[in-house]
Formats: C-alpha cells, sequence, structure tokens
C-alpha cells in the first residue's frame, strides 16, 4: 500500500506567507450574527410582539403552516447555537433564512421580504468565503508546483491510511445527518394528515409535525453542510495532489505535529542495532521480550547504557571534535532531551503527506526504511496552531545541575546551542540564549 510521492521542499518565507491562520471561525460568527439580525428584523417587521400570545395558525392547519412553524423554530435554534457550526454556519445560514423566507412570503407575511434579504446577504457572505478559501487553496497549489525538490520519496502504509481515515469522521457526520433528516421527515409527514384542517384549540394547541418537521429542516440543512465540506477537502487534496510530501519549515509548525514529533533521542536505528558489535537490541529484547512487535513503523530501540558501540563511556570517550562530528545522532542523547536544533531556520524541517492547506493539514510523517511513513495508522491529521496554543501544557524537561562532565560549543558545527556530556548518562542539548554572545 506503499505510494510514491514527490517531495516539495518551501522556503521559509513562502511558507510564512501562506499560513496565515484560518479565519473559519470568524467567518462562521459572521454568517451566525447575519442569522440572527435577520431573525430580528422578520420580528419587528412582522411585529411579533402583539401576537406572542396568539395562537401558533388561524382556522384550519395547513402544510404552510407546519414549514412556517418550523422554519420560525429552525431560524431561532440557529440563532441560539449557529455560533458554534464554525465554517458549517457559511452554508447553513442563507439555508435557514431560505428555508424561512418561501412560507413566509407565500403565507402574505410582511417579514417574507426580510428572510430574502437575509437569505441573500447570507449566500452572498458564503461566496465570498468560498471565493477566499479558493485563492488559499491556489496559493498552496502555486507554492507546491513551486517549491518541488524533483526528487521522490516512498510513503509507507500508515501513512496512506492515516490519509484516509482523516476523512471518515466527516463522512460519518455526514451519514448521520442524513439519516436524522429522513426519519425527521417520515415523522413530520406521518402526523401531518392527523393535524390537518383542525384549529389550534381543536389539537391541544400543539402540533407535534411543525417540530419534527424543524428537525428534519436542521438534520437536512447539517447534511449539505456536511457534504459541502467533505467534497472541499476531497476537491482540495485532489486539486493540490494527494502525492505530495512536504518538508515544511519549523517556524510556524503545526501543533499536532509536535506531539508526533521524531524525538528519539536516545534511539539506535534497528539497522545499526542490527550491526555487529552492538547489544542495543539484545539487551532491549532481555528487557521487553514482545517489545519489537510493539515498535512503531521505523522507530529504533533504547541505546544500552553498556554497548560497546553506543553506551555512555562511548559517548564520554569521545574528544570534542569526535562527538562535534557525531552530533546528529539520536544514540549520544538523553530520552528527555531535545535533539540539537540547527541554527540555520531552513534547516528545520516537518514532513507531512497530503498537506492542501487549512482544509487538511496533512499527516505528519518521518523517515522510514529508504522512505516516509506515519508513526502509527490512527495519526490524526496536523493542523496550524499558534505558539500560544502549542506552548502550555508542554512542560520540557530540564536537564539535571548535577554530573556534567563537560560542556561542547555545537555552534561552531551550526547548530543552536551547546552539548552537556554527564559522568553517568547520555549528553543533554540545551539551545543557547539568543543573548548570548559568540
Ligand atoms: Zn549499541
Amino acid at each position: 500500500m506503499a505510494v510514491t510521492s514527490a517531495v516539495v521542499r518551501p522556503g521559509v518565507e513562502a511558507w510564512q506567507a501562506l499560513s496565515r491562520r484560518t479565519r473559519g471561525r470568524r467567518d462562521g460568527m459572521f454568517a451566525w450574527l447575519i442569522g440572527v439580525l435577520t431573525t430580528a428584523g422578520a420580528f419587528i417587521t412582522d411585529r411579533g410582539w402583539e401576537t406572542l400570545d396568539d395562537p401558533g395558525w388561524s382556522g384550519a392547519y395547513r402544510i404552510i403552516d407546519m414549514f412556517g412553524l418550523a422554519s420560525i423554530l429552525l431560524a431561532l435554534s440557529f440563532s441560539v447555537v449557529g455560533s458554534l457550526l464554525r465554517t458549517h454556519a457559511l452554508v447553513a445560514a442563507p439555508l435557514v433564512l431560505l428555508a424561512a423566507a418561501v412560507p413566509h412570503s407565500m403565507d402574505g407575511y410582511r417579514s417574507g421580504a426580510v428572510w430574502w434579504l437575509g437569505a441573500a446577504a447570507a449566500a452572498l457572505w458564503a461566496v465570498i468565503a468560498a471565493v477566499r478559501a479558493w485563492h488559499r487553496l491556489c496559493a498552496v497549489q502555486r507554492l507546491a508546483q513551486a517549491s518541488s525538490t524533483g526528487r521522490t520519496t516512498t510513503v509507507g502504509p500508515n501513512a496512506v491510511r492515516a490519509r484516509k481515515r482523516a476523512l471518515w469522521p466527516g463522512l460519518l457526520m455526514l451519514l448521520l445527518f442524513l439519516a436524522t433528516a429522513c426519519g425527521g421527515w417520515a415523522l413530520a409527514f406521518g402526523t401531518l394528515p392527523a393535524e390537518l384542517g383542525r384549529t389550534y384549540e381543536e389539537l391541544g394547541e400543539e402540533s407535534s409535525s411543525n417540530m419534527f418537521a424543524a428537525a428534519a429542516m436542521a438534520a437536512s440543512i447539517m447534511t449539505v453542510a456536511a457534504a459541502v465540506q467533505q467534497g472541499w477537502r476531497l476537491f482540495a487534496m485532489g486539486r493540490v495532489g494527494r502525492r505530495l510530501v512536504w518538508e515544511i519549515p519549523a517556524a510556524g509548525h503545526p501543533a499536532q505535529w509536535w506531539l508526533y514529533g521524531n524525538n528519539d533521542a536516545g534511539e539506535v536505528s534497528m539497522e545499526a542495532a542490527e550491526a555487529p558489535g552492538c547489544d542495543c537490541l539484545a539487551e532491549f529484547r532481555l528487557v521487553v521480550p514482545d517489545g519489537e512487535d510493539e515498535l512503531a513503523a521505523g522507530a529504533g530501540v533504547p541505546a544500552s547504557d553498556y554497548c560497546l558501540l553506543h553506551g555512555i563511556d562511548r559517548i564520554n570517550a569521545m574528544t570534542t571534535a569526535e562527538f562535534t562530528a557525531l552530533s546528529g545522532e539520536t544514540w549520544l542523547w538523553d530520552m528527555a532531551s531535545d535533539l540539537p536544533e540547527p541554527a540555520d531556520p531552513e534547516a528545520i524541517r516537518f514532513r507531512l503527506y497530503g498537506f492542501c492547506g487549512h482544509t487538511f493539514g496533512g499527516i505528519p510523517v518521518r523517515e522510514d526504511r529508504g522512505g516516509v511513513d506515519a508513526v502509527f495508522p490512527g495519526v490524526p491529521p496536523a493542523h496550524e496552531a499558534s505558539v500560544a496554543e502549542a506552548g502550555p501544557g508542554w512542560d520540557k524537561p530540564r536537564r539535571p545541575e548535577a554530573g556534567v562532565q563537560d560542556t561542547i560549543d555545537l555552534r561552531p558545527a551550526g547548530y543552536a546551542g551547546f552539548a552537556f556530556r554527564y559522568r553517568h548518562g547520555r549528553a543533554w542539548f540545551e539551545t543557547a540564549p539568543s543573548t548570548a554572545t559568540g
């Protein structure tokens, strides 16, 4: 199930110009606001306060009464919860207002015009948002074309599965809404015949068909919104390219990626562990008998403290120059330490498979057997978050204060800080304060 993908590597500036935060929440809020204002405007136009205590309908109950009453319930519900719908509100607002506009104008309410006006404004806003989303998508597509490296890589089965899996929640939501809508309409039209032609008093001052119709309308509208989102996502994936691996600059990295980042400090790659002279794999098998089966794809094994090749004595016996030359090796570093961070921001990269902008952040992948793969198939897509969002709760462990053997300045080797070697442990990397001289 592995697929070959092209590698794209955007420059830091080009990437930062692209990765502005999505305005989905704000756009959705504005759509909701149009809904609220229209509902309030319709209430005022119809002088709704004068008829608050009047019967829900006068004379015999008609089909249009069901739709009219349901649309009022729908508009009121949208005014209450619409702000939580985020981008779905963009699609929902014009449909909610349209659902009210049709029965109100057919039934000769003065508010008919207000509902139509609101529906038109909400539709216009949705079109504006769609055009902006289109431009953003084109920008992603252009960046992909402009930053092509000409390289290809193999994407492993975990990442391929994770990308497909990311589409499931949206599809599931769509089907749930669709089923609810069908059920709601069945109930509405099932109860309608018994209520048609009855007066408000005869029906005990309530009708169930309009309740069911309101729920059915809401579910139908959400079905459309979910379908639009899912369709857009598939379209965006196809347009930018499904078979792309992005090597994105770490600056402004997506928060989720951090959690599944490849901090394999303190590990020996499987290849190195299988080489003669290394005891790491043997010790790992001794300590965790079934551990190999549970290793994630591409993961290494913990380096043994006593391995002649990767043990603590080997690390501490190296000269400064030897250590510096090997500082890219993961096994030099304590498991809780960061790996040395390159000083050049161009050099710090995360890999995302299938990224196509805000609609799909891509699956975080890392190097694996000559290609790339996700750590496990359930890895959620990356999403962009501000540093503030990514920061709290992420308490970095601090290096121990006691037992330092020596400090090695790795900046001449192109890293952003120092290595601290420990007499009884692996080394720690610490970023140099930006105020430091030299
Ligand atoms: Zn070893």
